[in-house]
């Protein structure tokens, strides 16, 4: 089943005991089978909380999520055991989460494959399959524990990609590391989307659009801006998002630059629309 994560005005409600905390409010997000993109945003701004929804760790409050043809707002407790082990992989911030620190790389590679019942030989391959797109081969025998924290991230993709998923989640997986073992990460993302898995990296460091095709931008739990890189180092076109009720977030420096607030005027041109305050006069024609 290919890859593809479709969410439409997903929300995410957390209830605590007397206050509820909105993580998402009506995000919308389309990521095409094979891409790799990274979704950017400032602590709390709902990274997390959107991984473990694609991770189908937590339900939906309201809208639609969709995974690789799975649909996570109806997905029954049983079914989501399966989901989790085949369908998507996925590496959290804390390296050591990630891991078995006294098993062998390759039996930290081994544990997911255990738990699908897959055969010696699948196993074999697998490991010697995975290890090999992360360079640490030679490391096979070596206790995940002995690993530096890069080679710990790079250790854990192998693991989150040992049962084949169609899709790859990778919640701040850098935070922990610097900048060359970074590199090393983002190297490995990209030969996986390439090999037609769909990576989705989310990082509060805006450096890492650099690194990536399309940066999604969510700010207080909705995608608000999008930049699209056609090559490498390139500079980004930026994009803002309209939403499926035809809402959009303006970029807080224009709202600023203008002191909008509250009431604003919107006005359609013949090809554009016109923000400007509501007492604002329109510039003087040329
Ligand atoms: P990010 O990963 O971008 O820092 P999170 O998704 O962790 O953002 O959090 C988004 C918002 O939801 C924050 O206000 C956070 O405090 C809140 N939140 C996250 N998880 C829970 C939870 N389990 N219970 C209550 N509030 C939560
Ligand atoms: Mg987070």
């Amino acid at each position: 089943m290919s890859g593809r994560i479709v969410c439409r005005n997903l929300v995410k409600v957390y209830k605590t005991e007397d206050v509820e905390v909105v993580a998402l409010q009506g995000l919308d997000l389309l990521v095409e089978p094979g891409e790799l993109v990274a979704v950017v945003g400032a602590s709390g701004s709902g990274k997390s909380t959107l991984q473990s929804i694609l991770a189908g760790l937590e339900p939906p409050t309201a809208g639609a999520a969709e995974v690789a043809g799975w649909d996570l707002t109806s997905l029954p407790e049983r079914r989501r055991r399966e989901f989790r082990l085949r369908t998507v992989g996925f590496v959290w911030q804390q390296t050591a989460a990630n891991l078995v620190p006294y098993l062998t790389v390759a039996e930290n590679v081994a544990v997911p494959l255990l738990l699908t019942g897959a055969p010696l030989r699948r196993r074999r391959l697998r490991i010697a399959e995975t290890l090999e797109l992360i360079g640490l081969r030679e490391l096979a025998d070596a206790d995940a524990e002995s690993l530096s924290s890069g080679e710990q991230q790079l250790l854990a993709v192998a693991v989150a990609l040992a049962n084949s998923p169609s899709v790859l989640l990778a919640d701040e997986p850098t935070a922990e590391l610097d900048s060359e073992s970074s590199g090393r990460l983002f190297d490995v993302f990209r030969t996986v989307s390439a090999a037609g898995v769909t990576v989705v990296v989310t990082t509060h460091d805006p450096l890492v659009s650099t690194s990536v095709e399309r940066t999604i931008t969510i700010r207080d739990g909705r995608t608000s801006a999008e930049t699209i890189r056609r090559a490498a180092g390139a500079a980004g076109e930026e994009f803002a998002v309209l939403d499926a009720a035809g809402r959009l977030q303006l970029p807080p420096e224009y709202v600023q630059a203008l002191g909008l607030t509250g009431r604003v005027r919107v006005v359609l041109d013949e090809n554009s629309i016109e923000v400007r305050p509501e007492h604002g006069r329109r510039r003087a024609e040329p």
